[in-house]
């Protein structure tokens, strides 16, 4: 068994190190034997989404922003057919924010893909800090950073989690990020997944399932560093 990710665009969206995620997954699927390969798409790459299991979107300032939504909406169309077929994604910050109608800055309006039905507009301040919140996809509490400007109104869509602690989607509905078919957009950086290796599972196992078809049961992993992180965080009052 083999996963393929496709990194999109690692050259413009790549904060506080969200490419540990992808290191996540690859690691938690060679500790159980299977393969896997990850595809860097820089800026302008072509992007063939049928040979992605996995798709990784990171997060970039309002100025990358503005630069990767041209090349996105270059590949629109086949990466909402892949949304539409269950194909994985992970999105952050500004990749989630992307993924929505707009993100209107403080001086210009960037056109998102127009695939979730939510808006992100600009406001101070800025909503910073570490993160706890209590998700669907995860029986313990999911902790991260969050670092934006962006207020998202994520309408009638599902959210990720419920902020236990920070701020969340707009610091007022008490929503965090967005879970849509196999997609999870969030503003949790971190990276999100070596801190929460149910979320990192949970998506593992919905890529596995997509391509193999049937339910294939991840063995588990000796995650006790993994846990004991989590838990600080989840506790740390600030
Ligand atoms: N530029 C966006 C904002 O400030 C996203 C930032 C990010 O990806 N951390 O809301």
């Amino acid at each position: 068994m083999k996963l393929t990710i496709g990194h999109l665009y690692p050259d413009l969206l790549n904060l506080y190190g969200d490419r540990g995620n992808i290191q996540c997954f690859c690691k938690r699927l060679q500790w159980r034997g299977i393969d896997c390969e990850v595809i860097p798409y820089l800026s302008g790459d072509r992007v063939d989404f049928d040979k992605l299991d996995i798709v990784f979107l990171g997060g970039g300032s309002d100025r990358e922003q503005e630069i990767v939504c041209h090349y996105l909406m270059e590949i629109r169309e086949s990466f909402y057919n892949y949304i539409e077929d269950n194909g994985v994604v992970l999105a952050v910050c500004g990749g989630y924010q992307l993924l929505g109608k707009y993100y209107q800055t403080d001086c210009k309006k960037i056109e998102g893909l127009s695939i979730l039905d939510i808006t992100s507009e600009w406001n101070e301040p800025r909503l910073i800090g570490n993160i706890v919140l209590n998700s669907p996809l995860s029986s313990r509490p999911v902790v991260g950073f969050e670092n934006h400007a962006g207020r998202t109104n994520i309408g009638s869509h599902t959210a990720f989690g419920s902020v236990v602690r920070g701020h969340g989607n707009n610091g007022t509905s008490g929503q965090e990020g967005v879970i849509y078919k196999n997609l999870v957009g969030t503003y949790l950086h971190g990276p999100l997944l070596p801190k929460n290796p149910e979320i990192c599972d949970y998506l593992l196992s919905c890529a596995l399932k997509r391509k193999y078809g049937n339910e294939i049961a991840l063995s588990p992993l000796e995650d006790t560093l993994e846990h004991n992180a989590n838990k600080i965080m989840a506790d740390r009052q600030e």
